[in-house]
């Protein structure tokens, strides 16, 4: 195992910023140790270069552990040693358990830089990780996945991919395409440029075997995007129906403005619920129909805007009234959309005329905001909706990058194209067919890191914390 060489011992702060129980300098490099002897005094007056890997020590983080007794710490610390290679950066690392103050963080992080360590870069730590083989590019961004995830699902399509399921995968139809290319290879110097037949039949199996691997793999992305990014839903209705307090019972939480006045909503009120493990980011829309004034004008306009783009519409009546001409304008804006009709405010008398609206949506909800009754059912028709275009699928989700994705929809692309000349045998010569499947493995090949530029790495990991 190689572990390369790296400009210097990077040290951050690894854990988040502002008042916490503890906090995180973390050091990894040829010199994590030599470094962490001159800051770190232990109970046991040992030097962390003398201690074992996977070993923590309580002690004082001191400006020079030269002094025996050094009269003042800085911070009172847990450390832990981490040996190369079996370390997350397959370098030697130490850990700092400080307090979790920003004080105390910083002032034990500037004295590994003063004592020879550099500030990491945004997530130099995985790039080390990857471009000393612990893990793959793939790998690498999944653990950004992981650091983002906002519900459990999200957090699963990460772990899944840092477990390597989606490598794994690539993997082996990196494999099929390898053997492919040797057949084909094998064959090359055959006069009449044509593959012998029962080649033939073998390489189209194993190319087509690559092509359904890479489909399935294309058949889990949409729903790992739902799960990762979630869906846009937008509330709207006229006013006074109750949107914002649907918004809050949604939330459970008052956090938009709830008020008897007409309109007051102007502007629009974005949040991210999570729903039935969907993120699902809610807009509160203002006043839809019959705009009074330039504010509630231009809020109508972004109303619209919202509406169009987004995956669910959830549109809110008033149980207690009848339906008006403002209820009947913006059903007839809905056309084309999925959406869910809420008839609020049950607790009073019903004077809606309900077959009216049933027919015009997918799904028909009669709740209590103000009351918090039926959210639940809320809830329900909006994960149902959205499991029901198939992504209920037990199959574990293997990708949900767009690079991914896009790379993946190329590859197959091409592969498509050499079984075709490989059937047909006829149209194109074998080198073009081997073009085809080596410009697919460069796209596989990205994917996994095994082949990547400086750029890309700069781009994928400059979207990282300092620290991670
Ligand atoms: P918006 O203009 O559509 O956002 O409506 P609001 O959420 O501001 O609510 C308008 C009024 O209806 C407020 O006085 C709410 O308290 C009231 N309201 C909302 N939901 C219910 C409900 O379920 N039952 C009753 N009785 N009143 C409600």
């Amino acid at each position: 195992m190689k572990i390369h060489n790296f400009d210097g011992t990077i040290a951050a702060i690894a854990t988040a910023v502002g008042e916490s129980g503890i906090g995180i300098v973390r050091i990894s490099g040829r010199d994590a140790l030599a470094i962490a002897d001159k800051i770190f005094v232990s109970s046991n007056g040992k030097k962390p270069s003398t201690f074992r890997t996977y070993t923590i020590h309580y002690g004082w983080i001191v400006e020079n552990s030269k002094i025996e007794k050094p009269a003042d710490f800085i911070d009172e610390v847990i450390l832990t040693v981490m040996r190369s290679p079996k370390t997350f950066t397959r370098e030697d690392v130490v850990e700092i358990n400080c307090h979790g103050g920003i004080v105390a963080l910083r002032k034990v992080l500037d004295l590994t830089l003063e004592h020879g360590c550099r500030l990491s870069q945004p997530g130099e730590f995985t790039k080390r990780a990857f471009l000393n083989g612990r893990i793959d590019l793939a790998q690498a961004e999944a653990v950004l996945d992981i650091i983002r995830a906002k519900t459990d699902s999200a957090l699963k399509v990460g772990t899944e991919q840092l477990k390597g399921n989606l490598s794994r995968e690539l993997n082996k139809i990196r494999n099929l395409l390898l053997d492919s290319l040797s057949l084909i290879e094998a064959n090359i110097d055959f006069p009449e440029e044509q593959i012998i037949p029962a080649d033939t039949k073998k390489l189209s199996g194993q190319l087509k075997a690559a092509g359904n691997g890479l489909m399935r793999i294309l058949e889990s992305a949409n729903a790992g995007k739902v799960f990762r990014e979630g869906i846009s839903a937008v509330i709207c209705g006229k006013p006074n129906v109750g949107k914002s307090s649907l918004l809050n019972a949604l939330l459970k939480q008052e956090r938009s403005i709830v008020t008897p006045v007409a309109g007051t909503t102007r502007d629009t009120i974005e949040e991210i619920i999570d729903i039935k493990g969907i993120p699902v980011r809610i807009v509160d829309t203002a006043g839809m129909v019959a705009p009074r004034g330039l504010i509630e004008e231009k809020a109508v306009q972004r109303s619209r805007k919202y509406i169009h783009a987004a995956d669910l519409i959830i549109m809110v009546f008033d149980g207690n009234k009848q339906l008006e001409k403002q209820d009947r304008l913006l059903m007839g804006r809905l056309s084309g959309k999925t959406t869910i009709a809420v008839i609020n405010k049950i607790d009073l008398k019903a004077k809606l005329p309900k077959q009216k609206i049933t027919e015009k949506f997918e799904r028909v909800v009669e709740v209590s905001a103000k009351k918090m009754k039926n959210i639940n059912l809320l809830e329900e028709a909006i994960a149902d909706l959205v499991y029901r275009g198939g992504i209920r699928s037990p199959e574990p989700v293997l990708v949900s990058k767009l690079r991914h994705i896009e790379s993946i929809r190329k590859a197959q692309k091409l592969i498509a194209e050499a079984v075709d000349s490989v059937d047909n045998n006829n149209k194109l010569s074998q080198e073009f067919i081997a073009q085809d499947i080596k410009d697919a493995l460069v796209y596989l090949d990205n994917i996994l890191g095994k082949k990547f530029s400086e750029e890309l790495l700069d781009k994928i990991f400059s979207e990282f914390c300092i620290g991670k």
